[in-house]
């Protein structure tokens, strides 16, 4: 279903009214007739509705400053729940997510070397199995979030094409559903990662965003209130040095002096970007290599500041958790280096969602495609 289809009215006042319960922690009937401007009579109908379908409770009388006895409403965490599931190139995460967007399971498994389809379609069956097999009786299993690092088309859930593993064309949703009986949605990571953010994050729901993944790859995506969030940008293939042959046929690209893969490999004790960061407490060029590495990342902002002009750069993935001193550096050469015109207080910050990003994205987008459509009602309110 995509939003066109939502034109009964009351359909969008019952997901107006779930929202608004969902962001505030406790909230009354009166007061969502009031924030909302609905009529007393329908937003009553349409809150014991949400009741009877288990996904708000009522928290008892209380007193409101006038005076008057109101019932206190909240939603409901413990019926629906969501799985997530976060395939990177280095680990593919699972978590079960209540409707407040708390993880309640959270596993990690590494991800078999360029895997087959079969391969990885195995695997994910196996563990959505487990956790369907977990859950209680009354615990209700709406659906499944799966986030991927790749061209996504998430309105048929089909991978259109993953390049570091070849696939092409395959409709992963209808795979997984035929398997488990439960609806998947498919989506591409940073747009996963974006959607957490501005779940979690409502200074980033507000501003115009460039969001970036600075993970085993690095990628990029523009957002902006009311706009949809494309991630055709290939923020890792800007052009930053003269040398460097990237995997994607060009010469000095972005990845090449900074992703997740060109830093590991810079790593002796064990090739991992972690590993690097502690090495080069000892080796001086070690430390200057990943100096060089933010300043290289810094440049590419600046450049893409100039076209999107963004009011904020959020950092999110892996390699946004670098050691202060270098996360400092990277706002520093920004600001140095980014001409006054393009650089209107441009605020760089990381991820409030730090390593968790991915997955918690991945969760989010699985709650708003079966449970909130949040996106959808935003779209509406902005048309
Ligand atoms: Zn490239």
């Amino acid at each position: 279903m995509n939003f066109t289809q939502i034109t009964d009215v009351r359909q969008i006042n019952r997901l107006r009214i779930l929202n608004l319960i969902a962001k505030s922690e406790k909230t009354s009937r009166a007061s969502i007739a009031r924030e909302l401007g609905f009529n007393k009579v329908s937003t009553g109908e349409i809150v014991d509705i949400l009741i009877k379908e288990g996904l708000v409770e009522e928290l008892g009388a209380q007193i409101t400053q006038s005076g008057r006895p109101s019932i206190g409403l909240s939603l409901n965490k413990e019926k629906y729940f969501v799985i997530a599931i976060d395939i990177g190139l280095r680990n593919i995460r699972f978590a079960l997510m209540n409707l407040s967007g708390e993880l309640l399971r959270f596993e990690r498994f590494p991800t078999p070397i360029t895997p087959t389809v079969e391969e990885a379609m195995a695997l994910m069956i196996r563990h959505i199995n487990a956790y369907k097999g977990r859950l209680a009786k009354e615990q209700v299993l709406k659906g499944i979030g799966i986030s991927i690092g790749a061209d996504v088309e998430s309105s048929t859930g089909t991978i259109i094409e993953h390049r570091d593993w070849k696939w092409k064309n395959i409709p992963l949703s209808y795979a997984i559903e035929k398997y488990t009986n439960i609806p998947v949605v498919v989506e591409n990571n940073v747009v996963a990662m974006i959607k957490g953010e501005k779940w979690f994050n409502e200074k980033a729901d507000k501003e115009r965003i460039f969001f970036i993944n600075w993970g085993e790859h690095i990628s990029g995506a523009f957002v902006a209130p009311g706009r949809k969030i494309s991630p055709e940008a290939l923020f890792g293939h800007l052009i930053v040095t003269e040398k460097n042959k990237c995997s994607c046929g060009g010469i000095g690209c972005l990845e090449t002096v900074a992703s997740g893969k060109a830093l590991a490999a810079h790593a002796t004790k064990s090739k991992s970007v972690k590993s690097l960061v502690e090495e080069a407490n000892d080796e001086p060029h070690l430390q200057r290599l990943l100096y060089e590495s933010v300043a290289y990342m810094a440049k590419a902002l600046i450049n893409t500041a100039a076209i999107v002009r963004p009011t904020t750069i959020i950092i999110g993935g892996g390699i946004s958790l670098l050691p202060e001193p270098y996360f400092n550096h990277l706002i520093q050469v920004f600001n140095t280096h980014c001409p006054p015109i393009v650089n209107n207080n441009i605020t760089i910050t990381r991820s409030v969602l730090k390593e968790r990003g991915g997955i918690i994205g991945t969760g989010v987008v699985a709650l708003d495609e079966f449970i909130f459509r949040r996106s959808t009602i935003e779209q509406l309110a902005i048309q």
